[in-house]
């Protein structure tokens, strides 16, 4: 493990654990994505990110809604096309049927750097994806 890695947890102390429940209930967060999630989010914020949490589970039937609006040329507010709801991490359910997203968009004043550090502490990172979608950060590749 890389060694800022040991100091940003060192530094965070209890709090992505304490964050967790949180992170599970007001985003939709899979418990296990929910810890590193935090762990992220406390990254961007002591990298002087000022991080904003916009997004975790979608409904799929929200999501599948979303993507024939974007081909249908209703755009606004998206910057991509929606991914297929059965593919997307924001998707995901938990076994016992509960949003269990494995997904969280973020956004911060440097998409890039967010971008390292997401990578740094094991997620896929949207803003290097083919098409690129800046602050999307998830789990699906683990
Ligand atoms: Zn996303």
């Amino acid at each position: 493990m890389q060694e800022w890695i040991k100091e940003l947890k060192a530094w965070a102390g209890k709090w992505p654990d304490n964050a967790v429940g949180y992170f599970v209930s007001e985003f939709g967060l899979d418990p296990g994505f929910a810890l590193i999630a935090a762990l992220l989010y406390v990254a961007l914020h002591a990298a002087g990110l000022k991080p904003r949490i916009t997004s975790g589970f979608r409904d799929p039937e929200k999501q599948k809604a979303m993507r024939e609006a974007w081909d249908a040329g209703q755009r606004k507010g998206l910057v991509v096309r929606p991914a297929d709801p059965k593919k997307s991490g924001h998707t995901q359910m938990t076994w016992l049927g509960k949003p269990g997203s494995r997904a969280i968009d973020i956004v911060t004043n440097n998409n890039k750097l967010a971008a390292d550090i997401g990578r740094a502490l094991g997620l896929r990172a949207g803003y290097y994806f083919t098409t690129s979608d800046p602050g999307h950060f998830d789990n699906l590749g683990a």
